[in-house]
């Protein structure tokens, strides 16, 4: 028997060992096991175990001494029957009932058990439990000396849940971090970039290794900035200490990626405080807006082109019809005949301008025009355009030049008019000096080409790859004077690639374009 000195000299030996273990590791079946060894020797037991709560109510044995495995399932058994009291404590009578006929179960001359709960904050936590084979009642010493070692049981139980906790969490915010389909990055007070995310990744072309611990600034290199500054912000105090009423930062511009190419993007810094209220960081959430801005420019090209396009005619047509309609003047009929015929081509073109805007409005909807097939004589219906055309200028000579057994093929001829009127009427636009217009054709076994060339102001190459966008119209001094909302191209090519066909110009700057399509028989 150890004397009492060497009792609390063990005593605090093993209490040193396991606070040791528990500060050095957070590995809770380690540290569940060495106490369990010292309460057992400090008691002069045999046989102990160690059983946590699971989540709801059952108790799971998580550490054992001198119990044979094959009896695990046993002792789960009868733990489960243990119950919990209200305030927390288990209940002694079920207690003791349960361990008298576990340690019989055990071994028949296991006649004593000294059991304590494991508590944190009045929770329950599990159970520690010394068998031995004393006869009798545990001294006040013994239940002393089990309860230094079940606090410590305890604290490492209650770090090891919150430890998981934690991980659980941080585990939860690295996904959502990492998977955001906007890219964020977490700074640090010198600015210097700490976490960034894959899409952040996509969005500036610089790899996270690479990015990481990082001046801000190197990675995010602005062309332009529209609004807001970072570093501005910070020099006037940003974050500030009651944050959480101010408008978080956003700064928007274009930004150079790490390939030179450039990207629109928008960035909001939200700070993070630590609890003396001093920011530690600032999270940055950052977005790409030029498929946005893009929509935004279009969208006011659009409105600005479209006013512009509706108020001309309209103009004319007004002017025209109500000097016609003057009760003061009687008009000879040759005036009267050209001011008619004036509101009669403004009609028209009003009239294409609508068809164009409708046409462009279902192909956004719809990404694919509708267009109903019929056998159709190209020759007449480009015949047609062409008589129509000519009339509105005095200065080109228009030519037709298409071989005699020029096949039908199956085209929607209401799309074909509208493709032909927009090629036709560009051809006069932008030869401003006259000229001859041809309009030819030309087939093979599979295939019919059309094309409209003019000796006007051609196109540079950049103009050419451009050309068939929404709303793209060349920059010169003509196309500033000429009306136009350079929906033509765009529509007349989605018209044709509808027919499976294909569109196509050629062109030299200066002396006159040629546009092409090739439709399939
Ligand atoms: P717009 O309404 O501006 O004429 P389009 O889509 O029909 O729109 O044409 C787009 C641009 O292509 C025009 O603004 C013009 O700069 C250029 N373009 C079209 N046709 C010709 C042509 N025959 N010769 C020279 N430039 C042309």
């Amino acid at each position: 028997m150890l004397t009492v000195y060497d009792a609390r000299v063990r005593q605090r030996d093993f209490l040193l060992e396991i606070t040791r273990a528990l500060t050095a590791q957070l590995d809770l079946a380690e540290v569940l096991k060495m106490v369990l060894h010292a309460s057992v020797v400090m008691l002069a037991g045999e046989v102990g175990l160690i059983a946590l709560r699971e989540s709801g109510a059952s108790f799971r044995v998580r550490a054992t001494l001198g119990i044979d495995l094959k009896h695990l399932s046993e002792l789960s058994s009868y733990l489960a029957d243990l119950l919990v009291n209200e305030d927390g404590t288990l209940d002694n009578e079920t207690l003791n009932d349960q361990l008298k006929l576990l340690g019989g179960m055990l071994n028949p001359k296991l006649r004593q058990s000294v059991a304590l709960p494991l508590m944190v904050a009045n929770e329950p936590l599990g159970l520690l439990v010394v068998f031995r084979q004393h006869r009798g009642t545990a001294s006040v010493d013994d239940l002393q000396m089990l309860q230094s070692f079940a606090d410590q049981a305890a604290i490492a139980v209650h770090n090891a849940k919150l430890y998981a906790q934690v991980e659980q969490e941080r585990r939860r915010l690295s996904a959502i971090l990492q998977h955001n389909a906007d890219g964020i990055m977490i700074l640090n007070t010198q600015l210097n970039i700490m976490s960034f995310n894959y899409a952040l990744e996509k969005i500036t072309g610089w790899k996270a290794s690479e990015a990481l611990n990082q001046p801000v600034d190197r990675v995010f290199q602005w062309e332009r900035k529209d609004e807001g500054d970072l570093s501005g912000a910070i020099a006037e105090g940003f974050p500030f200490r009651d944050w959480d009423e101010e408008e978080p930062l956003y700064v928007q511009g274009d930004l150079t990626r790490k390939d030179g190419s450039q990207v629109s993007i928008g960035i909001t810094y939200a700070p993070l405080f630590n609890r003396s209220g001093q920011w530690v960081n600032l999270i940055a959430n950052v977005r790409d807006v030029t498929n946005f801005r893009r929509a935004q420019e279009l969208q006011n090209i659009f409105v600005s082109t479209i006013s512009h396009e509706l108020r001309t005619p309209i103009t004319l047509i007004k002017g025209y019809a109500s000097t016609l309609n003057r009760d003061d003047v009687v008009w000879d009929p040759q005036t009267l005949h050209d001011g008619l015929t004036v509101i009669e081509e403004e009609a028209d073109r009003l009239n294409g301008l609508v068809d164009n805007l409708l046409t462009t409005s279902k192909l956004q909807a719809q990404r694919q025009l509708d267009i109903h097939l019929d056998a159709t004589n190209l020759v007449e219906v480009i015949h047609r355009a062409v008589e129509r055309l000519s009339t509105q200028s005095s200065i080109h000579q228009f030519s037709l030049l298409f071989p005699p057994d020029f096949p039908t093929v199956q085209a929607d001829q209401v799309a074909i008019r509208q493709v032909m009127d927009n090629l036709l009427s560009n051809a006069i636009k932008y030869s401003p000096s006259g000229g001859l217009i041809e309009v030819g054709g030309q087939f093979t076994d599979d295939k019919v080409i059309v094309y409209v060339s003019d000796q006007g102001i051609g196109m540079s190459k950049a103009d050419q790859e451009n050309l068939f966008q929404r709303f793209y119209r060349a920059d010169s001094a003509l196309s500033r004077k000429t009306q136009g909302t350079g929906l033509g191209l765009y529509l007349s090519k989605a018209i044709i690639e509808a027919h499976k066909g294909t569109m196509w110009v050629d062109s030299l700057y200066g002396q006159g374009s040629t546009f092409y399509f090739e439709l399939p028989r």
